[in-house]
């Protein structure tokens, strides 16, 4: 039975996309199962994956509104590596959900029917605390918090926080933070270690080593429907992820 990991930071820009494709795609090379879940109507997972939004027939909005089983509209990336895509209208389900009972819930409970076909859930959040971001935590084991170390962002830090402290009150006490990973890392820079000596101390969050390096490699990526680990193997970026991976399931 797959374990289930939400990736969320409600700030825009932060890697979380390609956190959860990089991280996605380091485990299929190393024949874990995995199952990307775009949650941001923006489709930015779905497209660097390899799939136009704006051509796909199903997802993740079809099953939220109950129309289509999530097998159906499953795709595959590559061996080992599946997505459930988004499209834009993703943000029509918004909508949907709020004026439904057990509305945290529909994330969750799409993905009971498809978590024994994987060792591994990965599910990109959109840039807000909405009812979608609600629905990955809920739906989720546990969180990991990117965290881009070029601005102090240590109040949107705590406001994730007591997102999470609210999803566990309410709809699932067991979520437990993994920790924060330092994405567009500049170790020359004073900032981006104080960032990280921060969060460490202001909220007691563990930060995983290695944080990943800033590089342009990251951004050429997503329009050949690639990761890091395809476009450029060898770079400290994808060595990064490897690491990463490695360290968040050692098998
Ligand atoms: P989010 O999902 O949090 O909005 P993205 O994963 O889409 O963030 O990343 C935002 C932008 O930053 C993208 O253009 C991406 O290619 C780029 N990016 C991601 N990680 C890095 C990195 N380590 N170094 C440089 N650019 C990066
Ligand atoms: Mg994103």
């Amino acid at each position: 039975m797959a374990g289930v990991t939400a990736v969320a930071n409600q700030k825009g820009g932060v890697a979380k996309t390609t956190t959860v494709h990089t991280l996605g795609a380091a485990l299929a090379e190393r024949g874990i199962r995995v199952l990307l879940v775009d949650l941001d109507p923006q489709a930015c997972l779905t497209f660097s994956s390899g799939n136009d939004p704006d051509s796909l027939e199903r997802s993740l909005h079809d099953v939220i509104l109950g129309r289509e089983s999530i097998d159906d509209v499953i795709l595959k990336v590559r061996d080992f590596l599946h997505l459930v895509p988004a499209t834009i209208d993703l943000a029509g389900s918004e909508v949907h959900l709020l004026a439904r009972t057990g509305r945290e819930y529909a994330l969750k409970r799409a993905l009971e029917g498809v978590r024994g076909s994987y060792d591994v859930v990965l599910i990109d959040c959109p840039p807000s605390l909405g009812i979608l971001t609600i629905n990955g935590l809920t739906a989720a084991d546990e969180v990991l918090i990117p965290l881009q170390c070029e601005t102090l962002g240590r109040r949107g830090v705590r406001q994730l926080l007591e997102t999470i402290d609210d999803v566990r009150a309410y709809t699932n006490p067991g979520l437990v933070v993994r920790g924060v990973i330092a994405t567009m890392f500049d170790g020359r820079t004073n900032l981006a270690r104080q960032v990280v000596q921060q969060v460490r101390q202001e909220f007691g969050l563990h930060v995983f080593e290695p944080p990943i390096p800033k590089s342009v490699r990251f951004a050429e990526a997503p329009a050949r429907g690639q990761t890091i680990l395809e476009h450029a193997p060898r770079s400290a970026g994808a060595a990064a992820y490897r690491e990463l991976s490695a360290h968040l399931w050692s098998t």
